[in-house]
């Protein structure tokens, strides 16, 4: 239907041994626009994000990725997001040319002239292997991996921490509106609240693996000294 959410996330829980890492989350972010997901390290981010790429399989509660289960059809649910994680996960050995191998022989969307493009954008060189770049450089070229495709969704898990601060501002805000302007659904997480306030027109604060809705934002202002910068959000 008309009404499909990007995400809709109902009642998930997951616990690690003892420790509850999500807490009865429930989460819809409608298509199009810049969602936000604050909080800090620890709280559950990464985790409910995991259950969003199908890389966890929901033990309590439900998923859903415009209305289809990452785990039942991962093929659909893969295609349409896009993935970059704080991690620096790209083989070392690989070059930026078979990077475009890869997304061209996974992606049936990838654009090989909007990875041109970006290429020339990020100042990155075919030929040289990942391993040999600086981490901001590398962290331009999983950005670039992550978007090339055109994703309907693209899942951002604090990506901020490998690019420097005009980096993040030049490159990364200026492609999350870029995607957002097109119609498109962008989760952007990070601890760097000025930076969700300039890019995110709602948000979502993870607290102790439980999702706070944007209004209780007050009640734990405390533990951030420059949570005030939140209220530019609401
Ligand atoms: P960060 O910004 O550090 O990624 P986060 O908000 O994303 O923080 P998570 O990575 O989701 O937090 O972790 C939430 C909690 O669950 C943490 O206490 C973490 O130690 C724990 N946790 C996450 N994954 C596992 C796992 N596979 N086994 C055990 N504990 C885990």
């Amino acid at each position: 239907g008309t009404d499909v959410m990007a995400i809709e996330v109902q009642g998930l829980s997951r616990r690690f041994g003892r420790h509850l890492a999500l807490d009865d989350v429930s989460l819809k972010v409608p298509v199009g626009g810049v969602f936000g997901l604050v909080g800090l390290n620890g709280a559950g981010k990464t985790t409910l994000i995991k259950h969003l790429i199908g890389s966890l399989r929901p033990h309590v509660g439900n998923v859903r990725i415009f209305g289809t289960s990452p785990i039942e059809d991962p093929v659909t649910v893969l295609g349409r997001i896009g993935y970059l994680t704080e991690e620096d996960s790209l083989p070392r050995w690989l070059t930026v040319r078979q990077l475009f191998e890869f997304g061209r022989s996974v992606y049936p969307t990838w654009d090989d002239e909007y990875a041109a493009s970006l290429c020339e954008r990020f100042q990155l060189r075919p030929n040289e292997p990942l391993g040999t770049l600086s981490k901001g450089v590398r962290a331009r070229a999983g950005l670039l991996a992550a978007i090339a495709h055109h994703p309907d969704l693209l899942i951002l898990d604090e990506p901020s921490s490998g690019l420097d601060p005009i980096a993040r501002r030049d490159i990364l805000e200026a492609i999350i509106s870029g995607i957002s302007d097109q119609g498109r659904t962008v989760l952007f997480s990070s601890h760097l609240l000025d930076e969700v306030a300039r890019v995110c027109e709602t948000v979502g604060v993870m607290s102790n693996g439980q999702l706070l809705p944007p209004e209780t934002l007050d009640t734990i202002q405390s533990q951030y000294s420059e949570w005030i910068i939140q209220s530019n959000v609401r």
